[in-house]
C-alpha cells in the first residue's frame, strides 16, 4: 500500500500568533501557512489547522507579535559600509563625543595613524549637539600636516582645515560655487565651513582615497545588509546606486544575502540605463531597478533646504535675516527636460526635495511631463518632502504623486528650531500625507538616521526627541498607521503592492516575530521591543 502521499505539505505553518497583517481585508490573524517562499492561507488557529497537520515545519508563536518585513525605502548603504568599514572614517556623531574639545581630541588620535598629507577623517557630527560648527581654527589643532574633514549627519555640509582649503587654493577671494556656500571669518576667508557644493570642491582637491579591493567592499557591504536585516528589515531602497552597484548586489545576493533591493540609479548614470533600454520594473523579487534619483534640492537638517519664508535663524554665511536657505543648483528648464525624459523612457523619477520653495518646482516638472505624455500611474516620488502647505498637498494628492518622508525627529527633532514653532506643524507631514490619501514610504535614510524601524515609529507616533521635546503633537500618527508606511508603503512604491507588503495569500512570505505589539506597549517604548526573528520567502534570514 502506497504511504499516505494525498495531504498537501505546506513548507512552514505558524500558529498560536497576534498578526499584525496590513491587509485591510483581515487586518488580524493568528496562524499562516507558507508555501515555495509565498503565504498560501492566512487566518484562525482553527481555519490554519488541517494544513498544519501534515505541514513540514510547525512554528508555535506562544502569543508573540508577527508583522510583514519591514520595507526602509531610503537609504543609503554605500555611505554607512564605506565610511565605517573601510576608510577608518572616525566616528564624532553624538554617541560618541559631546564638545568640540572632545571631537578634537578623537580626531587628534588618528593623526599619528595616518601617513602626513593624507586624509584624516570624521563623520556624522550634529552642529545642534555641540553647540555650533567646529570651524578650521578647531581642525588645525588636529593636524597642521594632514588634510582634515569632517562630515555634518545630514551629509550636505563639511568641515576643513586650513591644510584641506590651502591644498585647494580655496581663500577670501574664491567666490561661492553655483548651489553651494562658503562660511567666513570676519576678513573674508572661509572658516572650514562648506555647504552643499562648496564641500565636494574641497574634497576633490584632496588626495585621492585609497580604492578597497572588490573582495573586501562586498564583504563590508553584507555586513551593512545584515544588520539592516537584524532589525527586520527585509527589502531596501538604495537611494543613490550607479549601475555598478548592481553587480556588487548581485555577487552579495550569490554569496546568500536574501535582503530584497530596488535601486535608484542617480540621474548622472540615465545614458546607461537608457542604453540598456530598460524600463520602470525591470529585475526580480530580490533586485530590481525601481528609480532614476534625482537631487532638487538641499537638506533639511543640514538647513540648507530653499523655503518659502525664512529661517528662524539669520544667514550662517553672512550674518544677514532673512535666510531662506540655498537655491536648487539647476533651474526650472533643466529640471523639467530631466524629468520629461526620464517620463518618455519609462521609468520612474524620485527627486529628493525638502523645502516648500524647491517642491512645487519639482511638481511643476512632473505636471508638464504627464501632460505632454500620458502614461498609466508612472508613480512619481518625492524623497524626504519636509516642508509643506495645503497647495503642495492637493498637488502631490492630484498627480498621484509618491512621498517618502522622514521620520527622524528622535534624532533631528533639534534641527528643526531654526525652522521656527509655528512651522513645525507642516513639517515630516505624516499626519497630512496620510489624511489626503497620498501614499508614503517610509525610510530612515541611512545613515543619516539610523535603520531601525521601530525607533522610526516612535518617532513618528510620539513627534519627540530624544532629549523628549515634541514637535507638533498635530502630525503624529498611530502606530498601525506608521507600521502601514513601513510595509505597504515601501511596496507600493516600487509597485510591488500586489507581491509584497502585507501578510496576505499569494504575497511573498517575508515577516518578523516581536516579543511585543507596537500598537500596544507604551508608544515611549516601542523602540525597546526585542525582534525575535526575521523570515524572507519563509526562510529564517538571521544567521
Ligand atoms: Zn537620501
Amino acid at each position: 500500500m502506497p504511504p499516505v502521499a494525498a495531504a498537501f505539505q505546506p513548507d512552514l505553518v505558524v500558529l498560536n500568533a497576534n498578526v499584525i497583517t496590513v491587509d485591510d481585508d483581515q487586518p488580524r490573524a493568528e496562524a499562516f501557512a507558507i508555501h515555495q517562499g509565498k503565504f498560501i492561507a492566512v487566518g484562525s488557529n482553527q481555519e490554519l489547522q488541517p494544513l498544519a497537520k501534515h505541514a513540514q515545519q510547525r512554528l508555535d508563536a506562544k502569543g508573540k507579535t508577527i508583522l510583514p518585513g519591514f520595507n526602509d525605502a531610503h537609504l543609503h548603504p554605500r555611505e554607512l559600509y564605506e565610511e565605517t568599514h573601510l576608510r577608518g572614517t572616525v566616528d564624532i556623531g553624538p554617541a560618541s563625543v559631546s564638545s568640540i574639545e572632545e571631537l578634537v581630541a578623537k580626531l587628534k588620535r588618528k593623526a599619528p595613524l595616518v601617513p602626513e598629507g593624507l586624509w584624516i577623517m570624521g563623520g556624522r557630527y550634529e552642529d545642534t549637539k555641540l553647540g555650533r560648527h567646529p570651524t578650521r581654527h578647531d581642525l588645525d589643532k588636529v593636524s597642521t600636516t594632514h588634510p582634515v574633514s569632517i562630515r555634518h549627519s545630514s551629509g550636505h555640509l563639511a568641515v576643513y582645515n586650513t591644510y584641506a582649503l590651502e591644498m585647494a587654493g580655496v581663500d577670501a577671494k574664491t567666490p561661492n560655487p553655483e548651489g553651494g556656500a562658503f562660511d567666513r571669518d570676519p576678513d573674508g576667508f572661509p572658516n572650514g565651513v562648506a555647504r552643499e557644493k562648496a564641500s565636494g570642491m574641497i574634497s576633490r582637491a584632496g588626495p585621492k582615497l585609497p580604492e578597497p579591493g572588490r573582495s573586501e567592499r562586498i564583504q563590508a557591504l553584507d555586513r551593512c545588509l545584515r544588520a539592516y536585516l537584524s532589525k527586520g528589515v527585509t527589502s531596501i531602497g538604495d537611494a543613490g546606486a550607479s549601475p555598478s552597484k548592481l553587480r556588487m548586489y548581485q555577487e552579495v545576493q550569490y554569496a546568500g544575502n536574501p535582503i530584497r533591493i530596488s535601486l535608484m540609479i542617480r540621474d548622472r548614470h540615465l545614458d546607461a540605463v537608457e542604453a540598456i533600454g530598460i524600463q520602470q520594473g525591470f529585475g526580480d523579487e530580490y533586485l530590481r531597478i525601481s528609480a532614476i534619483k534625482v537631487f532638487h534640492g538641499n537638506s533639511l537638517s543640514g538647513r540648507t533646504c530653499w523655503l518659502s519664508e525664512p529661517y528662524e535663524t539669520v544667514n550662517p554665511v553672512t550674518g544677514e535675516k532673512d535666510y531662506f536657505g540655498i537655491p536648487p543648483a539647476r533651474s526650472q528648464e533643466d529640471l523639467d527636460t530631466l524629468i520629461k525624459r526620464i517620463h518618455d523612457a519609462g521609468l520612474q523619477a524620485a527627486v529628493h526635495s525638502n523645502g516648500d520653495r524647491e517642491i512645487p518646482m519639482v511638481l511643476d516638472a512632473f505636471e508638464r511631463a504627464m501632460q505632454q505624455s500620458s502614461r498609466p500611474d508612472p508613480r512619481h516620488r518625492i524623497e524626504h518632502c519636509s516642508v509643506v502647505n495645503e497647495a503642495i498637498l492637493d498637488r502631490i494628492k492630484a498627480l498621484g504623486v509618491v512621498v517618502a518622508p522622514h521620520s527622524y525627529i528622535h534624532e533631528h527633532g533639534d534641527k528643526m528650531i531654526a525652522y521656527g514653532r509655528w512651522r513645525w506643524a507642516r513639517m515630516h507631514a505624516n499626519r497630512s500625507f496620510i489624511d489626503k490619501g497620498i501614499p508614503v514610504a517610509q525610510n530612515s535614510d541611512s545613515p543619516v538616521s539610523v535603520c531601525d524601524p521601530l525607533l522610526r515609529i516612535q518617532s513618528m507616533v510620539t513627534r519627540a526627541s530624544a532629549e523628549g521635546q515634541v514637535f507638533a503633537s498635530s502630525q503624529r500618527v498611530t502606530a498601525e498607521e506608521a507600521i502601514e508606511t513601513w510595509t505597504l508603503g515601501g511596496a507600493y512604491a516600487t509597485f510591488e503592492e500586489d507581491t509584497k507588503g502585507s501578510i496576505s495569500k499569494g504575497k511573498l512570505a517575508d515577516f518578523v516575530i516581536l516579543h511585543e505589539d507596537p500598537t500596544q506597549v507604551d508608544p515611549f517604548k516601542i523602540k525597546d521591543i526585542q525582534i525575535e526573528s526575521v523570515y524572507i520567502a519563509g526562510q529564517s534570514a538571521l544567521r
